[in-house]
């Protein structure tokens, strides 16, 4: 296809686009993609000035109105903004004006994923507000965005007052109403763009107050009462209008650069969605030098953010096996770049998700990756499905072990319940290894896989006779004597670990990290946490009674009990050792040697004790030696330590320094 061609089929399908993004509220494609189609069309039309066509989607804004409230011409156009996708671009854009007029002022702003709105105030009182529509006429929805709490219906200002700014669908409430949607089997918004949009052009004004709207004002066109944007706005603010606290002032594009990025981190943690930043030249005065295309400002740029939605297909959907013996199905994609990552498998949560959004295998779908969030299926495309799409039904039987799966009351999840599955087996010691867990280096996933089938490990019991394996282990592949030596350490020094880990590392359902260390730090021992009833463990804050039953649950089957024991015979460790005290500890700094039985600690726990308020606990005795702990029947240390004047301790004098 030649270059003219291509302009034309670019025109014909932003058109199309746009008509199913800003009429429909329904849009085919993710913004992303439309905006690189955007930027083609863009380039081609410079190349071709011959072709230049007023009507093309780079020369217009939004789209031509098909609705049915009345048309109302803005008084001053409604622009739409220039865009950028790199700091190299943004450093241009403010190259070009510096380079004319010096240094200058910028206001920063967060760019709210809405729709642009404008309202409009005679003697103080709200009057109308008005959609950006095609950028020239837009929508009378006035008796809407009355509906919305935070817009002030009279201002102290008396004279004609016109703000600009965008209306928004806070997160909470888009999941909220897209919940309600699918209870009431209507198909689900795209995103909170789209459904503050649609929500605005209800023409019942009961259904868009219950969509809980709010509204962030950021641009007045008169210099209302100061000569800058920012003084504008802070203006706006007084007479009792939102404007979105974080707008900041800065004089070098530099600084406006590290604005984003540290906006970039935590935009996420948001409760509204922002899809950029806007740059805006802050002097009035300037901005009227600068002026605007037939679609943008030149005064102000938007940046935007890497996207995090794009369109894949989905090839195939599978079930992995996590260590509750949870089964969740996933996407295998046809490879595509996220947010700066290639994504090949996106989860789709359980069956219900699948069903709500009627994913099938070979359909085309919008992925997201947000953040450090695993990247999901959001919705796929019906319009682009050809015949070859299959419906997806969920197993019966659990794709590693055979075993019949279960959906529980009130559960989303199935679960494979065959606690010698393969799979949970696999996860489940992988669990008990991790860093908050026991600790283990050198025992992740893939070894442990490589334990198990080679026959090393079959229980968390296992781990602690891996020592006892050496030639075994040694034959394995990539496995030398120094990656043997490392693994055997971190197994001995785990069993010095306090109650919370052991406790997380169990996988009780409902017991994580945060949930172990509250019921380590309360019962103090694997025993007393073993032998707790339902009421008991229910009563303490933060454990709920659903939680309570899953630990009475695991306890209550006998080979869990027996695993205790055999951890315990190993020397794991069963008392909470509480750090809070560590610095303010006696042994705190000091040498300690331990000798003989002590009675209610064995010589691992005494160590982990020791440890961990701060001691550093020995094999010998000598004059640096601060204390000498024994037991029954200790030996020579003992002695030695009195020949040189150590102090010692016995098992109720070492208990009362404690
Ligand atoms: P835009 O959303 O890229 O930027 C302009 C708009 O940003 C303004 O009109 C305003 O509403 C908004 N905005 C938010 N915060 C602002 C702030 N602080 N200051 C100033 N303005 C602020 O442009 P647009 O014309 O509204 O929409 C074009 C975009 O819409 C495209 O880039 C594309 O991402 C998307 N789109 C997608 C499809 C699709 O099919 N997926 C179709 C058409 C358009």
């Amino acid at each position: 296809m030649n270059e003219t061609d291509r302009i034309i089929e670019l025109r014909k399908l932003l058109k199309q686009y746009s008509y199913e993004y800003y009429t429909l509220d329904k849009p085919t494609i993710p913004d992303s993609e439309y905006d690189m189609l955007f930027r083609e069309l863009e380039d081609l039309e410079a190349k071709h000035p011959e072709m230049d066509d007023p009507n093309s989607p780079t020369k217009r804004v939004g789209f031509e109105i098909l609705s049915e409230f009345k048309k109302i011409t803005h008084e001053r156009p409604m622009l739409s903004l220039g865009d950028v996708f790199s700091y190299d671009e943004l450093r241009d854009w403010s190259k070009k004006i510096t380079d004319i007029y010096g240094k200058i002022e910028y206001c920063a702003e967060y760019k709210i994923d809405g729709l642009a709105m404008s309202l409009l105030y005679e003697n103080g009182l709200f009057q109308q507000a008005v959609t950006r529509g095609d950028g020239i006429t837009g929508e009378d929805v006035t008796s809407n965005v009355r509906t919305i709490q935070s817009i002030p219906m009279s201002i102290p200002y008396r004279q004609r007052y016109e703000i600009r700014g965008e209306v928004y669908m806070p997160k909470a409430s888009f999941n909220r109403v897209n919940r309600e949607r699918i209870a009431n089997g209507e198909e689900e918004f795209a995103n909170p763009r789209n459904a503050a949009a649609g929500s605005i052009r209800q023409l019942d004004s009961r259904i868009c107050a219950s969509r809980g709207l709010d509204g962030f004002w950021y641009h007045v066109p008169d210099d209302v009462n100061s000569d800058t944007h920012y003084g504008s706005l802070q203006y706006a603010k007084k007479l009792g209008f939102v404007v979105n606290p974080t707008t900041s002032l800065f004089n070098d594009i530099e600084d406006v650069i590290n604005f984003i990025e540290e906006t970039a981190k935590l935009r996420h943690d948001l409760p509204y969605e922002i899809d950029g930043m806007v740059i805006k030249v802050n002097s009035y005065a300037l901005q009227r030098e600068l002026g605007f295309t037939s679609r943008i400002p030149k005064w102000a740029i938007a940046y935007k953010f890497p996207a995090e939605e794009v369109r894949t297909k989905v090839e195939d959907i599978f079930i992995t096996v996590g260590r509750t013996g949870k089964c969740t199905p996933n996407a295998k994609l046809t490879p595509v770049k996220v947010a700066g990552t290639t994504v090949g498998f996106a989860t789709l949560h359980n069956e219900d998700n699948i069903k709500d959004k009627d994913i099938r295998i070979n359909d085309t779908v919008i992925v997201r990756k947000a953040g450090d969030i695993i990247p999901e299926v959001v919705r796929s495309i019906k319009e682009n499905r050809d015949g070859s799409q299959i419906r997806y039904v969920f197993p019966d039987k659990c794709p590693v072990c055979g075993g019949k799966l279960y959906r529980f009351e009130d559960e989303a999840a199935h679960y494979c319940v065959n606690t010698e599955c393969r799979a949970r087996l696999v996860y489940s010691i992988a669990h008990f290894t991790e860093r908050n867990a026991m600790n283990i280096d050198g025992l992740g996933e893939k070894r442990v896989e490589a334990f198990l089938n080679a026959g090393l490990l079959n229980s968390f019991e296992d781990i602690y006779q891996l020592s006892e394996r050496r030639d075994e282990i040694l034959s394995m592949e990539k496995f030398g004597s120094k990656s043997f030596d490392n693994l055997i350490e971190a197994i001995e020094n785990s069993k010095k670990n306090s109650l919370e880990r052991l406790i997380n590392g169990l996988g009780i359902r409902q017991v994580g990290e945060k949930a172990a260390k509250v019921l380590a730090a309360h019962f103090q021992n694997m025993e007393a946490f073993m032998n707790a009833s339902v009421e008991q463990l229910s009563e303490i804050k933060d454990i709920g009674p659903v939680t309570a039953e899953y630990i009475r649950d695991f306890f209550m089957e006998e080979s869990n009990r027996e695993m205790i024991t055999k951890l315990r015979f190993y020397g794991v460790n069963m008392n909470y050792i509480d750090t809070s005290i560590s610095n303010d500890s006696v042994f705190a700094g000091k040498t300690v040697v331990l000798t003989g039985t002590l009675e209610k600690y064995s010589r691992n726990e005494a160590t982990a004790l020791l440890e961990n308020l701060g001691a550093k606990v020995s094999g010998s005795v000598s004059k640096k030696t601060d204390y000498v702990i024994y037991g029954t029947e200790a030996g020579s240390k003992l002695d030695k330590a009195r020949e040189l004047g150590v102090t010692t301790l016995d098992e109720s004098e070492f208990e009362k320094l404690l």
